[in-house]
């Protein structure tokens, strides 16, 4: 048994899901002919209360699309500095949209409307990048699965309507957040020009990520993702593994941030743990007194069997899923009570 929490993008597909997949009615995509295809952006563009969807095959790429669709060369977009559009997606906002980033020293990957209004560069003084959009995360990945405070998001969306600012969302694990904080998603399609969702992570799907948004960016959608080398065949199997995700997977997330919280109370009573970062849904971050190094910990680990990630600097992370069991967290817990 190999207790695989480096990500929850580490899942395999279930049963059912592989049902869904095998009996999946395709059609050519580029033609816009796939009918499951249709049908999973259809049902997410309604969910949102949005115009618009259109299925991507990994987030950044879905990301990327949304930063190119609302910028040009030389502008820049507002983010935390640990957003996962600047750190994580290879440099893409530069190489694909010209576009530099003002990052802003947030709260565990969050920023407040107040430090948004503050870094946008007057649009007069041509000295300096036109700022032209905000990116947002929720939840935040490097921040441990944080999750905004909904008002304080209301509150940039002015911010945005005053400044004439585009507004995305990378919602990569925004089905975390709507369960953990009882939220309809709706009222995110009401505020965001545009919605990053992942497929592949907590909701368990092989791969696919989906933009949604308002019909006046969207319209470039199809053109954008051509260009990043995005437009697929016959991608109705991996929709339908969405469909299914959406009815059977979203609710069970629950669980897994029942299981997060249970791990990181437990590593709290632990003498050699310095500090566990507050678990609002399926990412523990926790660091280690100097009496362990970040290596040993986690080999003594893997010695069980056990992944889990390092971030540096004696940062470690956990990340519950799908495919982590009942069984796989009471050995899990267990280790962690009698480490030495
Ligand atoms: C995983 C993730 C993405 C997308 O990653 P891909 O691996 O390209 O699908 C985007 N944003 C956040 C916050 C993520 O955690």
């Amino acid at each position: 048994m190999i207790i695989d929490l480096r990500s929850d993008t580490v899942t395999r597909p279930t049963q059912g899901m592989m049902q869904a997949i095998i009996n999946a009615e395709v059609g050519d995509d580029v033609y816009k002919e796939d009918p499951t295809a249709n049908k999973l952006e259809q049902r997410l563009a309604e969910m949102f209360g949005m115009d618009a969807a259109l299925f991507f095959p990994t987030g950044s790429m879905a990301n990327q699309a949304a930063i190119k669709m609302h910028t040009q060369p030389g502008e820049q977009l507002i983010a935390d500095k640990w957003a996962h559009v600047y750190n994580y997606e290879g440099g893409g906002v530069s190489f694909n949209s010209g576009v530099s980033c003002k990052l802003l020293d947030g709260n565990r990957g969050m920023i407040t409307a107040a430090q948004v209004e503050e870094n946008i560069n007057p649009p007069d003084f041509y000295h300096s990048p036109l700022t032209s959009l905000v990116c947002l995360e929720n939840t935040t990945n490097k921040g441990g699965g944080a999750c905004y405070d909904f008002s304080e998001i209301e509150k940039i969306r002015k911010v945005c309507d005053k400044h004439g600012l585009g507004f995305h969302l990378d919602g990569a694990r925004i089905w975390n957040a709507l369960v953990a904080q009882k939220q309809n998603p709706k009222d995110y399609g009401k505020i965001f020009d545009t919605i990053s969702v992942c497929l592949s992570k907590g909701m368990g799907t092989p791969m696919g990520s989906v933009l949604i948004g308002k019909k006046e960016i969207m319209k470039k959608a199809m053109r954008v993702r051509k260009v990043l080398g995005g437009g697929m065949r016959q991608i109705g199997f991996m929709a339908a593994a969405g469909i299914y995700a959406l009815d059977n997977h979203l609710e069970r997330l629950e669980e897994d941030h029942k299981k997060a919280l249970e791990i990181s109370e437990m590593l709290l009573k632990q003498p050699y743990i310095k500090k566990v970062e507050p678990t609002e849904t399926n990412i523990v971050i926790f660091y280690l007194t100097e009496t362990v190094s970040e290596e040993k910990f986690m080999n003594d680990l893997l010695q069980k069997n056990i992944k889990i990630s390092g971030m540096g600097q004696g940062k470690l992370r956990i990340v519950t899923h799908l495919d982590y069991t009942d069984a796989m967290h009471e050995k899990f817990l267990k280790t962690l009570n009698n480490y030495k």
